[in-house]
């Protein structure tokens, strides 16, 4: 017979889950006021909330904590993650950051003023955010097929070229301060980019004169993808990938929280001796001394070791292959889930799933709950409270899709733990005609609301 799949790592360390009952499950999210948010860590089973500083570092990466240089200035690990970003993404130059949006915070500092346009792949939130925080705008030139959330396409992250070209030719060369490229496109679904496309927009920001910059989170997903799908590089190693794929840009901001698997930390991959050094002076000022920027010098070390091991085939065979496991799982059974599966998460399509709840009564956030009911599973509303009410109305904005989504951490949990989840999920599929009422809001924050939104059942 053929073996079957089994992961390349085996288990040092255990952490004890509490499987609790449904009573204690009822309890708990009334006193939440139905936000999952609300909920302790030690009230959830299997917690899908994020995928981002929720991984498990190997062995390796532990004694590299050990092995720390904890010196202001020019310590031993700074040089240790300075040599390995050179030799995994090619960037010759790089700042240390306490995460990735502070990355993205010293850059754009340096690079992106009032009134300007940036241009990209749907933007990650904390890249929006710090965009129009400069009075800037994002414009998102993502290509329509990544909308229709059925639609089997094999790189829904691309950008359409018609669309970025209107944006390049309809405004100045001096208010487009860069291109951003995000790898896999977290909004979009973790869907990745193929390095056709990434040629191609180089090339298109090469003829306007316009840097291109990574969003690199997720790189060695993306990599893993261009290597499954695009078959020029079918046999090209994933560090080979990575390399191309980074070889395009003028700088990458990182959040090593996702594909780095370290819990906290981020940096910056520079081109330019001269943006390096303009960056330097507001990585001093936001992070700390550009040799140690936000990390401490043991986080340095297992951030360096985490580059390596996230960009292992066998490491990424288990990894997106457990996400898409899940996925495929839900989908024989009928639920409604983004297809093709993204490399961090699955997407389950709450409006195809509860056809019975209002729009006004947050359905994707109803389900969340009901599956929390279910099996103690926490995943996350990416709906309707997710997207805030309309300032100039006061009304809610409804988003295209009600989402829920389930994201899957790095080398955390087992294929019986996702069988569960499944299972889990399937029971409230099999008894979806039964949930007719979603929420009522009891409070809500003016921005940002689903952090804190207190909610009771409608009806
Ligand atoms: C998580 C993430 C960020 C922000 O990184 P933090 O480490 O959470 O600050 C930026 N871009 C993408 C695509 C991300 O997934």
């Amino acid at each position: 017979m053929n073996l079957p799949f089994a992961e390349p790592y085996k288990i040092k360390m255990v952490e004890s889950l509490h499987r609790s009952s449904r009573e204690e499950r009822e309890r708990w999210i009334r006193e939440a006021k139905y936000n999952l948010f609300n909920l302790r860590s030690s009230q959830v089973f299997i917690d899908l909330l994020t995928d981002s500083g929720t991984g498990a570092m190997s062995d390796k990466q532990w004694s590299e904590m050990m092995l720390g240089d904890e010196s202001y200035a020019g310590a031993s690990s700074y040089f240790k993650l300075k040599e390995a970003i050179n030799d995994i993404t090619g960037f010759p130059h790089f700042l240390p950051t306490h995460q990735g949006r502070a990355a993205e915070n010293v850059l754009f500092s340096v690079m992106v003023k009032e009134g300007d346009i940036v241009p990209g792949n749907a933007h990650f939130d904390t890249t929006k955010g710090h965009i129009e925080f400069r009075r800037a705008h994002a414009v998102d030139c993502t290509i329509d097929e990544a909308y229709d959330i059925s639609l089997d396409h094999p790189f829904k992250g691309n950008v359409d070229l018609e669309k970025l070209e209107r944006v390049l030719l309809g405004n100045p060369r001096e208010r487009i301060p860069m291109i951003i490229l995000t790898v896999t496109c977290n909004t979009s679904g973790g869907q990745p980019v193929s390095l056709r496309n990434i040629r191609e927009v180089k090339a298109m920001a090469d003829r306007f004169g316009i840097p291109l910059i990574f969003d690199a989170a997720r790189f060695a997903e993306n990599a893993w993808f261009i290597r499954k799908r695009e078959e020029e590089f079918a046999d090209w190693s994933i560090r080979d990938i990575v390399r191309e794929m980074f070889r395009h840009g003028d700088a990458m901001t990182m959040s090593s929280k996702k594909d780095a698997i370290v819990n906290m930390g981020g940096f910056i991959g520079i081109r330019d001796i001269d943006l390096y050094r303009r960056a330097s002076t507001y990585n001093i000022l936001f992070e700390g001394y550009v040799t140690y920027g936000g990390m401490s010098g043991r986080d340095m070390n297992a951030l360096a070791r985490g580059l390596y091991e996230g960009t292992e085939y066998d490491y990424l065979e288990a990894r997106v292959g457990q996400v898409a496991r899940l996925g495929k799982k839900l989908r024989d059974h009928g639920v409604p889930v983004q297809y093709p599966f993204g490399g961090h998460a699955i997407f389950v399509d709450a409006r195809r799933f509860l056809t019975r709840v209002p729009q006004e009564e947050y359905i994707a956030q109803k389900l969340a709950v009901e599956l929390f009911l279910e099996g103690g599973v926490r995943g996350v509303e990416i709906g309707t409270l997710l997207a805030d009410r309309d300032p100039a109305t006061g009304k809610d904005r409804f988003p295209p899709l009600e989402l829920v989504r389930l994201t899957i951490p790095r080398r955390v949990y087992t294929d019986n733990h996702m069988d569960y989840v499944a299972a889990a999920l399937c029971n409230v599929w099999d008894r979806r005609d039964s949930i007719t009422r979603g929420f009522r809001i009891l409070y809500e924050a003016p921005i940002l609301r689903h952090f804190t939104v207190e909610l009771e059942p409608a009806g």
